[in-house]
């Protein structure tokens, strides 16, 4: 069985590296590795590729820096390109990026069976640009490999069910798995107490508009007056602070470069608490036993906010600190079962070496 996995952005290096360490396993499983480059910069490529031990992509379109139209135009022409090529048997796409959709676009026109990995999920607010790629990934998708029963749910309410929607499980909760021995302490975390707060802003929704934006500043410099916050800050968002001079962070709110997974996880197992607008941090605050504040109007990973780990806080419209004071010494249940086992990368495998959803 020959596979063509499709990545390009941060969360997607760290779910295809399960998947590829599932396929290393097994023998007669080729895997074609394809980088569009959406996300290049070191740190937020690079040291996953080193540190995950993800072999060097077969192919780098190095397409990114355009609109999300450009670069998904782009995109389908280049993987289309490679996949006459290679013929694989499989297309697999992660998420819901620019990458997902021009993978699973390219795929489906070529007539080659696509699976998708987090299928089903929902904001149920397409104007976000990962929900319409999520959408229409979903839609041209051969199996549906979804991580919970929401995401089983939503699909089977757009129609799609059967055979090809699989619940396997979350393969991030794998990867939290694999790596939470190998946890690294970042050198900026030396001198920090364990009541820091890890704080991640990357959505459009909050960096595209000044007033939101604002809005989660001037909460983060409240919370600061009694609490580290500690920040890795996304290229987008950095570019957008640089340019708004109103925005002026309080001296114990420290922004540092993203980190690597293996410093995210330290940082993870040590903070008190997690405030973010990113989907696979919102999981692993959980997976790691921390409250999480949620700085969006809604969250596909609505399981979280029904079992009370996680509470939404909309930035236009509620007051941030209540829901961040609300949460700050909130217990966590570890016997809450909310993303499998930690083998989803080993049934979707299997799945697709059944091959009988198309
Ligand atoms: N992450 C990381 N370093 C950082 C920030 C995030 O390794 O500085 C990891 C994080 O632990 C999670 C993934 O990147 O596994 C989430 O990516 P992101 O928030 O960019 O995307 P989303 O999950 O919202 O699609």
């Amino acid at each position: 069985m020959r596979i063509t996995t499709i990545i390009g952005a941060r969360p997607q290096f760290i779910k295809a590296a399960v998947i590829s360490r599932v396929i290393k396993e097994i023998s007669g499983i080729e895997e074609i590795l394809i980088h569009t480059g959406q996300h290049f910069d070191a740190n937020m490529s690079d040291v996953f590729f080193e540190e995950l031990d993800i072999r060097k992509p077969d192919y780098e379109l190095k397409i990114g820096g355009g609109t999300h139209g450009q670069n998904t135009g782009r995109m389908i022409e280049a993987i289309e390109e490679v996949l006459i090529k290679e013929k694989p048997d499989w297309v697999l796409v992660y998420g819901d990026t620019d990458s997902t959709l021009a993978g699973a676009l390219a795929a489906t026109k070529l007539h080659i069976p696509i699976a998708h990995v987090e299928a089903g999920l929902r904001s149920f607010n397409r104007k976000m640009p990962e929900e319409v790629n999520r959408v229409l990934t979903d839609h041209v998708s051969n199996l549906l490999l979804a991580p919970t029963d929401t995401a089983v749910q939503n699909l089977k309410n757009e129609g799609v069910e059967g055979l090809k929607v699989q619940q396997v499980g979350d393969v991030m909760y794998d990867a939290t798995l694999f790596y939470k021995e190998k946890a690294r302490k970042p050198e900026f975390a030396l001198e920090l107490n364990s009541d820091f707060v890890l704080c991640t802003i990357h959505r459009a929704e909050n960096t595209n508009d000044p007033a939101r934006l604002l809005k989660i500043i001037a909460a983060l410099n409240s919370i600061s007056e009694k609490h580290t916050v500690i920040l890795p800050v996304h290229p987008r968002t950095a570019g957008v602070i640089s340019k708004i001079p109103e925005i002026q962070l309080q001296k114990n709110i420290h922004i540092v470069d993203p980190v690597g997974f293996l410093e995210m996880n330290w940082l993870l197992q040590n903070c008190k608490l997690v405030m973010t607008d990113s989907g696979g941090v919102q999981k692993e605050a959980f997976f790691h036993l921390k409250p999480c504040v949620t700085l969006r109007d809604e969250t596909e990973w609505i399981e979280l906010v029904k079992a009370g780990v996680n509470m939404l806080a909309p930035p236009e419209s509620t007051d941030i600190i209540a829901v961040f004071e609300k949460m700050y010494n909130k217990t966590i249940d570890k016997n809450l079962n909310l993303y499998g086992d930690g083998q989803t990368g080993k049934r979707i495998i299997d799945l697709m070496q059944k091959n009988n959803f198309s």
